[in-house]
């Protein structure tokens, strides 16, 4: 695996480790919520998670933080374990669920009750926000602030039983009204949500919060280093506080592996992305990419698919650092990650993305003759291929201009080029369909170039090229930025107003050379036009490349 730098969290850790805390182990944790797929973003928690255990020789758990019963899934579930496991995170014994600890996590809320520390209020849920106040109002307490605790535990049990309808009674914690952190006034604990768990079907109609939830499984599961982005700096205190009130409880039911604490690090933020799984299922929902695996999707499956590897994020994720300090990073940076990786790892190849016929007058009807590539220019051990030549040949469109000063390296009427791994070419005619457009070329080629210069001649380039009956028909799908603002969150009209409308363009007709191999994930350099991978949808009979990114920096 490779080198992991430094950054606060390690040197947290090996303050830790150095005054002999928590027996000398490290235990983290990758807690997403089944509400969606994951995203790059994910990926920079998981690799400092999996990351941290891996090289302290401690563990990681994968937890699935499933509070929120109306807007998880199954589905979600399970892509985000096949993610996870994809860039490499290897988590230590059984997928966990924050759902496992509903009992417990509802004996703790009782314990809470009997401590005199939180309790039921029936109130509305817009007479406690009324209450709440805000940064600059201090709060007012509930009318139910004093109920007792046999009231209160009377209560939690109907609301538990069902009794009560969504909405008609919480429990919160008693910590402090006037808290200069909102979190702190009295937040709720428990909510009633009368809808199928994912999990525990129908077992539950009251449900943990975050806030508490977290804390607990974390301590359940004897998590030494709890680590969460930024914006949960101002839930700290609710995590001890909880914390606080519980360890001797959870001690003494044996319950308490450690004391976990919690540490905050900055998000990742992509320019021209958007990294909120909302957001993302925005675009899924309304149908502006195809699905949360659409290449396009700043997605752990569309990065994936888009024939990012496993490798190349994680190489993103340590060139990004973990640190305090939040910034936008640049999308050119997640392209040079997948680049290097594939510049020194993608065997190359020819695919003609807009096909041109050039006919070759002398060379003999019916002829084919092997050409021999390699691989890889500079890596000799990955091999050579042989690519046929015939009579006809594929060029790019693009190759060809009727005229051209000798800036244009390529095709030009009545000039000569060179075709990659084979002979010199020469354009000596246009022909043309009833439009006026250019549909074929015909020309010649001198059979005493391969491999070596005319004489006393200079072609002006050397093209890519396909043999025309001996090629493959395949479709090439080119992608651009799914966004055109820098920022689209701040776009105006929003975030779905800074969509690129020409993010996808496909090329239907493109041919790519007959010896290669274009089942799923084959990745490749096609010369001159990018690196490619092989879409799952790609087959035998029906190839189907993504370009995964341009030969050089685009943007
Ligand atoms: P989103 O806003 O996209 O829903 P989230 O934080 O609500 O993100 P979770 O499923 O709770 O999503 O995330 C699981 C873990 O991944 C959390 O520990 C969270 O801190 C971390 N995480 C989520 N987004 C990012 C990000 N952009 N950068 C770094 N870590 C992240
Ligand atoms: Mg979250
Ligand atoms: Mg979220």
């Amino acid at each position: 695996s490779i080198e992991v730098p430094t950054n606060f969290i390690r040197q947290i850790i090996d303050r830790d480790l150095a005054e002999g805390k928590n027996e000398g182990k490290v235990v983290t944790r990758f807690p997403p919520e089944p509400n969606g797929y994951l995203h790059i973003g994910h990926a920079k928690s998981i690799c400092l998670n999996f990351g941290l255990a891996e090289s302290y020789q401690g563990l990681c758990h994968l937890r699935f933080d499933d509070t929120n019963p109306e807007k998880e899934s199954e589905e979600y579930v399970r892509s985000i374990m096949e993610d996870v496991q994809w860039l490499g995170g290897q988590w230590d014994g059984e997928v966990r669920y924050a759902s496992d600890y509903f009992d417990i996590l509802y004996d703790c809320a009782l314990e809470l009750v009997r401590q005199g520390l939180a309790y039921v209020d029936t109130q509305s849920a817009e007479q406690i926000a009324e209450q709440r106040g805000d940064f600059k109002r201090p709060g007012q307490n509930s009318p139910h602030r004093e109920r007792s605790a046999e009231d209160s535990l009377a209560l939690m049990e109907r609301m538990r039983a069902g009794e009560f309808d969504d909405g008609a009674a919480v429990l919160r914690a008693r910590i402090d009204m006037q808290s200069p952190n909102m979190n702190m006034r009295d937040p709720v604990l428990y909510r009633i949500r009368k809808v199928t768990h994912h999990q525990t079907g129908d077992r539950w109609c009251v449900y943990p919060m975050y806030d508490f939830t977290h804390p607990i499984s974390d301590a359940l599961e004897g998590i030494t280093h709890s680590l969460c982005t930024l914006e949960f700096e101002d839930h700290r205190p609710l995590y001890d506080w909880t914390l606080d009130h519980l360890e001797g409880y959870l001690r003494g039911r044996d319950l308490l592996p450690a004391r976990p604490r919690q540490y905050e690090f900055a998000r990742l933020n992509l320019n021209a992305s958007v990294t909120s799984k909302r957001k993302l299922k925005q675009l899924v929902d309304e149908r502006h990419v195809e699905g949360w695996d659409d290449p396009r999707m700043p997605t752990i499956s569309g990065l994936r698919r888009r024939g990012y590897t496993a490798a190349s994020i994680r190489r993103f994720c340590d060139m990004v650092g973990v640190s305090r300090a939040g910034s936008i990073v640049d999308m050119g940076m997640l392209e040079a990650a997948i680049r290097d990786d594939l510049n020194t790892n993608a065997p190359r190849a020819m695919c003609v993305l807009r096909p041109l016929k050039l006919v070759l007058r002398n060379w003999p009807e019916g002829h084919v003759e092997q050409l021999v590539a390699p691989n890889h220019p500079q890596d000799e051990s990955m091999g050579t291929r042989s690519i046929p030549m015939e009579r006809e040949v594929f060029i790019d469109r693009e190759d060809f201009l009727e005229e051209a000063n000798k800036k244009f390296k390529r095709l030009v009427l009545g000039d000569e080029v060179r075709l990659r791994y084979g002979y010199v070419v020469k354009a000596e005619e246009i022909v043309r369909d009833a439009d006026g457009e250019i549909i074929e070329i015909i020309g010649s080629y001198d059979p005493d170039t391969l491999g070596k210069n005319p004489e006393g001649r200079k072609p002006r380039g050397v093209i890519h090229w396909v043999p025309a009956t001996l090629s493959r028909a395949c479709s090439v799908r080119l992608y651009d930025r799914l966004f055109t603002e820098e920022n689209p969150d701040k776009a105006e009209g929003g975030f779905l107003a800074a969509i690129n409308p020409a993010s996808l363009t496909l090329c239907a007709e493109a041919r790519v050379e007959p010896n290669i191999s274009v089942a799923p994930e084959s990745r490749f350099q096609f010369e001159r036009e990018g690196y490619f991978c092989a879409d799952p949808d790609s087959t035998d009979a029906a190839p189907l490349f993504n370009r995964t990114v341009g030969l050089r920096e685009s943007f």
